[in-house]
């Protein structure tokens, strides 16, 4: 399958069309922001490392019976994809406090949650992302009941799978985002699943595996990605 148009380009993946009006390309690139866009970079093979990892996840999160937009990898940077009318809510979830959830409520990065937090987040770059419930999504018609039900339980389901699959590679699951999109009547999941947007800690000494790098300035960020692309590899087979 061939790109034709560049239908968007956002911070981290250009989304092409194709022959097909209903599958698109997603191209990860090694562009690399944090604070929304405030902070810019470049990850050398990030794009390679995020496709490839996103791939692997993505046949996981499929084989556990849960529908994604993933077609197939086509090559280091391109993965074809079902065209998904994305839902403007980001949804997070959180199994220890980190980022965000300790800034907001004064928290200490690390501590274990009792139990597993959910979040919405408004997908409005302009408005920085803002936290919602389930009551704004619905008012202002980011997507209804029903399908925030749905989103809500398959993420959940998504947490364990993850949180089961990185554990045995010795990484705890600290948090993550998805996005889920309308694909006729069904609900995908779309967009990545990859060290961009997960928290990932290495058990027993909380070394980070993922986009803090980047973000806090901890170097070894090329190599981190590199090395989480040979654990999760190793882990799919
Ligand atoms: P951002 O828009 O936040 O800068 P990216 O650079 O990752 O993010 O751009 C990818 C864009 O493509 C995102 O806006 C995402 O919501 C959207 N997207 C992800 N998967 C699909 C899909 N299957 N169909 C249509 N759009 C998608
Ligand atoms: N995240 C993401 N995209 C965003 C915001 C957050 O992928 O626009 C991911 C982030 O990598 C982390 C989780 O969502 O794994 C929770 O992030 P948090 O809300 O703590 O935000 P941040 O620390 O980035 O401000």
């Amino acid at each position: 399958m061939e790109k034709k148009e560049l239908m968007y380009e956002g911070k981290a993946k250009k989304v092409f069309s194709t022959e097909d009006p209903s599958l698109y390309i997603q191209s990860f690139k090694d562009d690399a922001t944090a604070f929304n866009a405030k902070k810019k970079g470049t990850i050398q093979n990030k794009g390679i490392v995020n496709n490839k990892i996103s791939s692997i996840l993505f046949q996981l999160v499929e084989k556990k019976g849960i529908p994604t937009h993933f077609v197939k990898q086509l090559n280091d940077r391109d993965m074809l994809v079902k065209k998904l009318e994305i839902i403007k809510v980001e949804v997070t979830i959180r199994n220890v406090v980190a980022g965000g959830m300790a800034k907001m409520l004064g928290l200490e990065e690390g501590i274990v949650l009792d139990s597993p937090v959910f979040e919405y987040h408004y997908k409005h770059d302009a408005l920085d992302d803002p936290l919602i419930n389930d009551y704004h999504a619905i008012a202002i018609n980011l997507a209804t009941k029903e399908e925030l039900a749905y989103i809500e339980k398959t993420a959940f389901t998504i947490n364990a799978m993850l949180k089961d699959f990185f554990a045995g590679l010795g990484i705890d699951l600290i948090d993550f985002k998805l996005e889920f999109g309308r694909y006729g009547d069904e609900i995908l999941l779309g967009d990545e699943i990859s060290p961009d947007t997960c928290r990932f800690w290495e058990k027993g000494t909380n070394r980070k595996l993922d986009k803090d790098r980047f973000r806090r300035d901890l170097g070894g960020i090329e190599e981190t990605y590199q090395e989480m692309l040979a654990k999760v590899t190793s882990g799919a087979v």
